[in-house]
């Protein structure tokens, strides 16, 4: 695997170019911002009627309607939601395109699947982030940076990756490290990751443990902080030295229980699962699933949202979260700014 530090980075060819991100939700607030302050000539674009307009107005970043800034960029980082981007791209990005120009990306997911097919003479990259967009400004106001993966799709210029790589050490990835890969080996691996582990895996395995103590009779406020607030301690630990070191802190008690009946609970038959969820993901049947939901008006996925947010596990988060007051003074997500 192939890492790139700064070092191995020409930073001046990102300063020399015109970047637009196109859109200011997670990823657009925390590239337009760490780019402004790398000293990169920066505008976010956006609808004029977007709420977020006011909001990039005050970080002090030039605002653009998405036309004016695809044709006033050399290179435009597409960071409206996946589902929207092929629409976006074809009403809005497409016609400000000129030989030369890099399309960037931080997910392959319209490229790979084929939603998206820019002409030729486009120089088409990924810059991703491995982490949430609140943390890829947190770190890079720290002075750290969060991993990123690049990715070329078409080269056209011949200096496609180094510009990618100049972008990413402008956004702080550098910092921390940037490795190479490629569009189908990140689409598919983000998706199976955050179907299976990070959001799909985790969500339902907490939810799964609280029903399973309060369907016993236990106080859902001593279920909910065993088998969810709890887990941030422990993946803390998994963080900063693997499993051996959370293994480490906990009670002997705690990691016997841990052997013994964590290999019953996620046993072959869970792996068979994921094996069968990864297919779906490279056979394309999860995409088209998910394009076909929101052509048809997404009712059954906001019908989901809605279920989720209204369980009970939820309410008693909020109860207790509010005794917890560091949490709110420490957060990272302010809906009125990002
Ligand atoms: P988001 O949903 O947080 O934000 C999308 C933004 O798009 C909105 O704030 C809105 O300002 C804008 N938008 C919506 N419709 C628009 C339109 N018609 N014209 C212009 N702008 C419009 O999205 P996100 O989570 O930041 O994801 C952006 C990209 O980054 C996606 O490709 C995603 O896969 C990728 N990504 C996200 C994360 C993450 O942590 N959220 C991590 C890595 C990669
Ligand atoms: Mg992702």
């Amino acid at each position: 695997m192939k890492v790139y530090y700064e070092d191995d980075i020409d930073r001046q060819l990102i300063a020399d170019k015109k970047v637009a991100v196109i859109g200011y939700g997670s990823q657009g607030f925390a590239h337009s911002n760490n780019l402004r302050d790398s000293g990169v000539q920066v505008a976010v674009g956006l609808r004029s009627d977007s709420p977020s307009v006011a909001k990039v107005e005050e970080a002090g970043i030039q605002v653009m309607e998405t036309a004016e800034a695809a044709a006033w960029a050399d290179a435009i980082m597409v960071l409206v939601p996946d589902h929207l981007q092929a629409e976006i791209y074809e009403k809005d990005i497409a016609p400000g395109l000129s030989a030369g120009n890099n399309l960037m990306f931080a997910h392959g997911f319209n490229i790979h699947f084929g939603q998206i097919e820019p002409p030729k003479e486009i120089d088409v990259t990924m810059v991703a982030p491995k982490g949430p967009g609140h943390t890829v400004r947190r770190q890079y106001e720290l002075g750290y940076g969060v991993p990123c993966l690049v990715a070329i799709a078409n080269d056209a210029s011949g200096a496609a990756k180094d510009v990618a790589l100049a972008y990413a050490a402008a956004i702080g990835g550098a910092r921390a490290g940037v490795i190479e890969t490629n569009f189908r080996e990140e689409t598919e691996t983000d998706l199976f990751g955050e179907q299976t582990v990070l959001c799909g895996g985790i969500t339902h395995l907490m939810q799964a443990g609280f029903e399973t103590l309060v369907e016993a009779g236990y106080a859902p406020e001593m279920a909910y902080f065993e088998t969810i607030h709890e887990v941030k301690l422990i993946v803390d630990l998994i963080y900063e030295g693997g499993m051996s070191l959370m293994r480490y802190s906990v009670s002997d008690t705690a990691e016997y229980g841990d052997y013994v009946s964590g290999e019953r609970l996620i046993d072959d038959g869970i792996k068979a699962k994921m094996k069968q969820i990864l297919g779906e993901i490279q056979d394309g049947s999860f995409a088209k699933g998910w394009m076909d939901e929101n052509r048809a008006g997404r009712k059954r996925f906001l019908g989901m949202r809605s279920s989720h947010a209204g369980h009970q596990l939820e309410e008693v988060g909020e109860q207790l979260r509010s005794m917890m007051p560091w949490i709110a003074k420490e957060r990272m997500v302010d809906k009125s700014k990002n």
